[in-house]
C-alpha cells in the first residue's frame, strides 16, 4: 500500500486561510513528488513479480481522490481515501494516527511511504504510523526488496551504504534514488477511470475527531513571507577589466573588502 499525499504545486504560491491553515483548495494540487518515486517503487516490485497487488491510500480533502486517479493512472489496483470533515488542519501526529488506523484495516505486508512531504517536510509521518502500529520501519531506502516474509532496504550513507531487514509486515519509506517514475500513459488514465475507489471517513476506520485531539496537537499561530531580498545587480555584457573593477567598488561599498 502506497501512502501518497496531495500537495500544492511546487510552483504554487502558498495561501493561508484567516486561521492559518494552508489554502489547499487555492492552488493547483499534485501527488507529492517524493511519493510518486514511492509510486515508482512499487509498481517496478509488481513488475518484478515481487509483489501481487499495488493500491493507493491518501488522507485529504475530497479533491486528493483526483491525487490517487493520477497514482492509478501510473499503474497499481486499487485506491483508498480517508476524508472526514474533521480532519481540516490535521498536523503530523494526527495524520500518522488516521493513516495507521486505515493500515491496520487495509493490513498490507508493506506501507510505502515518500522520504518528505513537499509542503512541510517533516518527514515524521512513516516513523510515527511504524510506531504506532508497532511494525518495523525500513526508511529512506535508495532500494526496496521483497525477500519471502522479509523486507530489506539499501539505504545510502555518508561513507557507504546499510543494508537493512526485517520481517513482514513493514513501513518503509524510500527516497528519490529508486529510479525515474514513469509517466501515466494515455492507456493507463483510462484504465485509472475504471479501477475501485473507496472514500472512507474516521468512523469507517475506527476513530473519533476526540481520538485526534480536534486533528491537532499542534497549532499554527502566524505565518509570515520571508524578507524580501535586495534587488540583485548583473555585471555582463562587458569587459574583464570593467566586471572586476565594478565587482571590487560593489564589495567596497559593502565593506566587504
Ligand atoms: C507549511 C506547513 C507546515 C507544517 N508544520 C507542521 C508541524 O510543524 N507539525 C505538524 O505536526 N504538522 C505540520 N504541518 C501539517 C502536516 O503537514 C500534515 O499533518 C501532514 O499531513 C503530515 O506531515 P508532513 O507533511 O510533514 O509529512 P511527512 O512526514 O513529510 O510525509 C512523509 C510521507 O508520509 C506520507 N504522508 C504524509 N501525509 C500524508 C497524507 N495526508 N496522506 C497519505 N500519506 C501521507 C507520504 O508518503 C509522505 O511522503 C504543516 C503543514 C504545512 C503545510
Amino acid at each position: 500500500m502506497v501512502c501518497i499525499k496531495q500537495v500544492p504545486a511546487t510552483t504554487a504560491e502558498k495561501r493561508y486561510t484567516a486561521d492559518l491553515r494552508l489554502d489547499r483548495a487555492a492552488a493547483e494540487a499534485v501527488i507529492n513528488p517524493l511519493d510518486e518515486y514511492a509510486i515508482e517503487q512499487a509498481l517496478r516490485l509488481q513488475e518484478s513479480g515481487a509483489v501481487e497487488s499495488v493500491g493507493f491510500l491518501s488522507m485529504g480533502p475530497e479533491q486528493a481522490a483526483e491525487a490517487l486517479r493520477r497514482a492509478l493512472a501510473m499503474g497499481g489496483d486499487d485506491a483508498t481515501l480517508v476524508t472526514d470533515p474533521a480532519l481540516a488542519g490535521a498536523d503530523a501526529w494526527a495524520t500518522a494516527r488516521v493513516l495507521a488506523a486505515a493500515l491496520d484495516r487495509l493490513a498490507p505486508d508493506v506501507a510505502l511511504m515518500g522520504m518528505a512531504s513537499d509542503d512541510a517536510r517533516g518527514s515524521l509521518v512513516p516513523g510515527a504510523v511504524a510506531a504506532m502500529r508497532q511494525v518495523p520501519l525500513l526508511s529512506y531506502g535508495s532500494e526496496l526488496r521483497i525477500e519471502g516474509s522479509s523486507a530489506r532496504v539499501r539505504r545510502l550513507t555518508a561513507d557507504g551504504f546499510d543494508i537493512v531487514e526485517a520481517p513482514l509486515p513493514v513501513v518503509a519509506s524510500v527516497t528519490d534514488q529508486v529510479g525515474e517514475p514513469r509517466y501515466a500513459s494515455l492507456k493507463g488514465i483510462m484504465a485509472a477511470k475504471r479501477k475501485p475507489m473507496e472514500t472512507w471517513s474516521l468512523a469507517d476506520i475506527g476513530l473519533s475527531a476526540d481520538d485526534l485531539h480536534g486533528s491537532a496537537l499542534t497549532r499554527v499561530v502566524e505565518t509570515r513571507k520571508p524578507e524580501p531580498k535586495p534587488p540583485t545587480e548583473r555585471v555582463e555584457n562587458v569587459g574583464a577589466d570593467e566586471a572586476v573593477t565594478r565587482i571590487a567598488d560593489w564589495l567596497a561599498a559593502r565593506k566587504l573588502i
